[in-house]
């Protein structure tokens, strides 16, 4: 194929503009936060797991609680009842009962006020202990807000380098004649569209050619379309290739 010289030279900015869209792509689909943010996504379901532990926990002793201040209400109401009936009876015997019974349930109270500030005591710490959790989980919210934040600028950040590469080069490609597009685009989606020579050497792979392959292609007319002897890329000479 025959290409003029210029257009062959456009094909390096081409090609470098494929990298900067290959890069940008990469970085788009790679944001550096991605790794720490599903670490925080695991710690965050673990810290959740335990935090309902903890609350139900502490669910089980504000119902035991309940149980107990029921139990106190029923023993106060049953005294109540006994020490009116103990003021309005002339039997001393019921009198005698009525009250032993308000000295055992004075007992059942007291015991009843033990187990209840216990609990009290017991549920203060499960109150300390879901409110530690619950700032853990609020840490890692935090640190998840802040990082998807970034990464959310990066990624802008490299969809805009893609949008404005991928501009550049259509607007380039447009320049240069199709059929050599279409010939550095096929070699370039298998591995090297088109290199720059230089010293010798081929841009797109960096290997050095040998003398018998230099000799061919000082005698290649300007606008013969050449590929490079290693990588098949496109070889583009220009006023710095030493030839
Ligand atoms: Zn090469």
């Amino acid at each position: 194929m025959n290409a003029s010289p210029a257009d062959q030279r456009r094909l390096l900015e081409v090609a470098e503009l494929d990298a900067r869209i290959r890069q940008a792509e990469h970085a788009r689909k790679n944001p550096p936060q991605a790794a720490r943010i599903q670490e925080l996504v695991g710690r965050r379901n673990e810290l959740s797991h335990e935090l309902s532990g903890r609350l139900g926990a502490r669910d089980d002793l504000r119902a035991e609680l309940a149980r107990i201040e029921s139990d106190v209400a029923v023993v106060d109401a049953r005294s109540a009842r006994d020490a009116d009936r103990l003021a309005h009876t002339s039997n001393s015997k019921e009198a005698q009962g009525l009250e032993s019974e308000i000295a055992s349930l004075a007992r059942r109270k007291s015991d009843l006020e033990d187990g209840e500030l216990e609990l009290m005591e017991r549920l203060e710490q499960a109150d300390a202990s879901v409110a530690a959790q619950e700032a853990l989980i609020s840490e890692t919210n935090a640190e998840g807000s802040t990082l998807s934040a970034e990464a959310k600028r990066v990624i802008a950040e490299a969809t805009a380098a893609f949008d404005g590469a991928t501009r550049d080069r259509a607007a380039i490609a447009d320049k240069i004649a199709p059929e050599l597009v279409a010939l550095y685009d096929r070699l370039a989606a298998r591995g090297v569209g088109a290199g720059l020579l230089t010293r010798g050497t081929c841009g797109g792979c960096n290997m050095v050619l040998s003398g018998t392959d230099m000799q061919k292609i000082r005698q290649s007319a300007a606008d013969a379309v050449l590929n490079c002897p290693e990588c098949g890329g496109i070889l583009v000479r220009t006023e710095e290739s030493g030839l």
